[in-house]
């Protein structure tokens, strides 16, 4: 496995092989990440992995200086998952010390959800990710849809710049007992963990009621979100921190179309449910999708 800082030595590795599929990540790699690499093996036979926390994704007051960055340990999982090529370049490489902003924006999928509170989150991840296209030159590039907005607006920039790259989006990989799997995980205390829990129950427990029960209101499944995430105060977390009970601080609890990602009454396949949430100060994001995407 080829190690690279520099955008020339990307290229220049990069021109060794016809194809290739990237995994674009920001590290603190995890079973998740790893699940991207090892699909993006079947798909092509050279993966390269890009390594780089990007700053202008995170808004002001964000989690970027305390993002975690174990490099170290990334680049052996790298190379366990059998990853060909990692780019990791220093902050300046990829900005220089003058960076100019431009934006690309796609109004229509990235006014809404994460979009909307993180105002200039997606600018930040179409350049970033407009930018890691241009110099890896992936024909194949893999994302989780843990952040299903952020694929769908990726997906929707390289289809309307015509980026000559395939979009392929890879289901959530989670823990054994539900919650998704982050790198802002590591951020949480044991009680913080078991109280993020309810941010899967609440997206199964709604999903079930649509297949199990045909209830198909969105205010309903909505509702039923809510009340797992925000228990009645009798249902709070005992002193030892059990039962994961007490309430996360809801950013938004939404079903929206899985594909225009506009708000839906009733629930018409593929429709998303999403999730984000703060457990103490970590901000979680999750959804499942009913239906086929
Ligand atoms: P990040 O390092 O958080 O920017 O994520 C890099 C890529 O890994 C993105 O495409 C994410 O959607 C994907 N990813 C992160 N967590 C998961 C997960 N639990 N399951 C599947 N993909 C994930």
């Amino acid at each position: 496995m080829q190690v690279v800082q520099t955008i020339a030595e990307c290229r220049a590795a990069r021109k060794q092989v016809e194809r290739l599929a990237l995994v674009p990540t920001m590290g603190a790699l995890h079973e998740g990440h790893i699940a991207l690499i090892r699909h993006a093996r079947n798909l092509e036979a050279f993966v390269a992995v890009s390594i780089f926390v990007n700053p202008t994704q995170f808004g002001p007051r964000e989690d970027f200086t305390k993002y975690p960055r174990p490099i170290e340990e990334d680049l052996s999982k790298c190379r366990d998952a059998g990853a060909d090529l990692v780019f990791n370049p220093p902050p300046g490489e990829m900005y220089g010390s003058d960076a100019k902003p431009i934006l690309i924006d796609i109004p229509h999928l990235t006014d809404s959800l994460e979009g909307k509170h993180r105002p200039s989150h997606f600018r930040g991840v179409c350049q970033v990710v407009a930018k890691l296209l241009n110099i890896v030159q992936p024909s194949t590039a893999v994302f989780g849809l843990k952040d299903f907005q952020q694929f769908a607006v990726l997906r929707a920039m390289v289809e309307l710049l015509d980026f000559p790259v395939e979009m392929v989006g890879h289901a959530t990989i989670r823990e054994t007992d539900g919650l998704a799997m982050s790198s802002r995980n590591a951020f949480l205390s044991p009680i913080e963990r078991r109280r993020a829990l309810a941010i899967s129950r609440a997206l199964f427990a709604a999903k079930e009621q649509y297949i199990e029960h045909g209830i198909n209101q969105t205010s309903r499944l909505v509702a039923t979100m809510k009340q797992i995430l925000l228990p009645p105060a009798s249902n709070a977390l005992t002193a030892d921190g059990d039962l994961g009970r007490v309430p996360v601080s809801i950013d938004y609890v939404a079903a929206v179309d899985a594909v225009t990602l506009s708000p839906v009454e009733v629930v018409r396949e593929p429709t998303l449910l999403a999730i984000a949430a703060r457990v103490g100060s970590t901000r979680l994001i999750d959804n499942v999708v009913i239906g086929e995407v």
